[in-house]
């Protein structure tokens, strides 16, 4: 039997026109540097919309796909609304890919127009006269005087080419299931992804951001987007903030903790998001200039492991709460959240909080063993992570849902391995390609890293595997000592040897100054592998 209910279509306009009529005066507010802009929704609105109908003047039709290079601020937040709800794609390019990969994504991707932030016209325009389908790039807030484009591209100013659009525009209705926006994979190995988003897709996500069990963000806040909106959709953010009538701070591109600090004083967000080592950067900010957060409600934190030292720094110092999330660009990326069950108290519930966390009803998981075989939820299992769900990506633009490696029978692969408890919280132990295996057994690296970083005097510390003839692989720890302390190499296994197991003690330690990060800010273990560093002890 049918339903007798109305099937709207769950799109982007529609999120539009909510957010700004019904949410008409909350705020994007974009941090200039030394100061801030702001535009309520309803300016937002009429923002897209002048958008929206110069993209049209350029010849943007159909499903085109529109791209940005562009930091976290109100001209991208127009982007991301205008784009998807004239029908068009946005294509969110990420400004710190390498350039033959940012050439790979834009060609794949058949970009035909990019926006482009006067500050990164740098970055985009050695690489212009590679991308094969780009007809105009548009530089917001910046000189496009000052940009030479390559024959048969376009260039034009931002303001000067919206100035005369009209405010409205007549939003078309578009089939929930097409693709709103897409978003490469920073593709640590071969050419990077394409996932590519439907209405539908970041509709329901959205609204999961939202639930009381999740992010929730919700109208009373004020939400700091510091996740860039060129990695996984800034997780989110954007598009539930228009939702629910949130307000967003976006800090351009001002990502130093020094900066992040200002802002956090000169707007007072009640909520923040951000891969850990922005806020081991901001953590180490704030124990140097000590100012008040407490106005943060919550911080979430994913991309990769939060480490427990961190979360105790922020709540016991500083009054804040770290909310552990973990997902991918092809999960939306939101997978699962750390919020403990209500009866879990004291340290039980720090024990749920360090987890990866809980699956919401959307997002379905399961653990595959080595032999293939489904393993079961007992906490102890360790296997390959699988989700499926209604924004889980079923298979990469212009690919096919049959590729082995990603997708196995209609699951996404995760990549990443772990373990599950009976009710449903994921503890990651690894990525596969770090797992370290040493006599047969598998040793975490994150839970080595977390345990090392919980030593007052170190910064960062990343665990790689490297050869050993006994046991096939042995960890090695690369270290960076905190800014004025001092820590050797045997005072930190001495520090390890009551807190992990013996024969997962490493032997191999070395300091290094920085942990090579990958293009969202994360540990690159590809590039510290290559730097065959060594360093055993006696
Ligand atoms: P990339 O593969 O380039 O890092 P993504 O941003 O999509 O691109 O990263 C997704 C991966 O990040 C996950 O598969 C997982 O390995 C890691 N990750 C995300 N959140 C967490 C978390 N909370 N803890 C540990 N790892 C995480």
């Amino acid at each position: 039997m049918l339903s007798t209910m109305q099937d709207g279509h769950l799109s982007i306009s529609t999120l539009l026109r909510h957010g700004s009529k019904v949410h008409a005066t909350s705020t994007i507010t974009t941090w200039t540097g030394s100061g801030t802009r702001r535009e309520t929704f309803a300016q937002l609105g009429a923002h897209a919309a002048k958008l929206a109908n110069a993209l049209r003047s350029l010849g943007v039709t159909g499903d085109q796909r529109v791209g940005t290079f562009m930091w976290n601020n109100a001209e991208h937040m127009a982007a991301y609304c205008a784009i998807p709800a004239m029908g068009a794609v946005l294509h969110t390019l990420n400004i710190r890919l390498f350039p033959e990969q940012l050439t790979f994504v834009a060609n794949h991707a058949e970009d035909q127009v990019i926006i482009v932030d006067g500050t990164l016209v740098p970055l985009l325009a050695p690489h212009l006269a590679e991308m094969k389908t780009v007809r105009h790039v548009i530089v917001a807030n910046g000189d496009a005087m000052a940009l030479e484009a390559p024959a048969g591209i376009e260039v034009h100013s931002y303001d000067e080419l919206l100035a005369g659009q009209p405010d409205t525009f007549d939003w078309p209705e578009v089939d929930e299931r097409s693709a709103a926006a897409m978003c490469y994979t920073s593709g640590t190995t071969g050419d990077p992804k394409g996932v590519a988003y439907s209405h539908r897709s970041i509709w329901l996500h959205s609204m999961q951001v939202c639930m009381t069990d999740s992010m929730r963000l919700a109208e009373s806040d004020k939400a700091l987007a510091i996740v860039p909106m060129f990695h996984a959709m800034s997780w989110g953010l954007p598009y539930a903030a228009l939702m629910i009538g949130a307000s967003l701070v976006m800090p351009d591109r001002f990502l130093q903790p020094g900066p992040i600090a200002e802002i956090l004083a000169a707007e007072k967000p009640t909520f923040a998001a951000a891969v850990p080592t922005i806020w081991q950067g901001l953590l180490q900010h704030l124990d140097a200039n000590p100012q008040d957060i407490s106005h943060l409600r919550e911080v979430v934190v994913g991309g990769s492991a939060a480490p427990p030292s961190m979360m105790h720094a922020f709540e016991e110092r500083y009054g804040v709460p770290i909310l552990h999330a973990w997902g991918m660009t092809e999960t939306s990326p939101l997978g699962s959240v750390a919020r403990p069950p209500a009866d879990a108290t004291g340290e039980r519930r720090w024990q749920y909080r360090y987890t990866q966390g809980r699956f919401p009803a959307s997002v379905s998981a399961r653990l595959i063993g080595d032999s293939g075989k489904e393993l079961p939820w007992d906490s102890e299992s360790v296997g390959e992570l699988e989700v499926q769900g209604p924004w889980i990506a079923a298979s990469y633009y212009g690919g096919s849902d049959i590729d082995p490696e990603k997708f196995h029978e209609g699951w996404l692969r995760t990549g990443d391995v772990g373990k599950i408890s009976s009710d449903g919280f994921l503890t990651l132990t690894d990525r596969a390609k770090d797992v370290i295996k040493s006599g047969g057994e598998w040793i975490s690296s994150v839970d080595l890293e977390n345990t090392v970083m919980s030593h007052p005097a170190v910064a960062e510390a990343a665990v790689i595997g490297v050869p050993d003839e006994k046991w096939d692989e042995r960890p090695l720890v690369a270290v960076v000592v905190r800014h004025g302390q001092q820590i050797t190499a045997s005072e930190l296994r001495e520090y390890l040897s009551d807190k992990v197991a013996k024969w997962q003690l490493p032997e191999h330690w070395t300091f290094i100054d920085e942990v090579p990060k990958t293009s969202v800010g994360k540990f690159d273990k590809k590039r510290l592998r290559a730097l065959n560093l060594e360093g055993k002890l006696d």
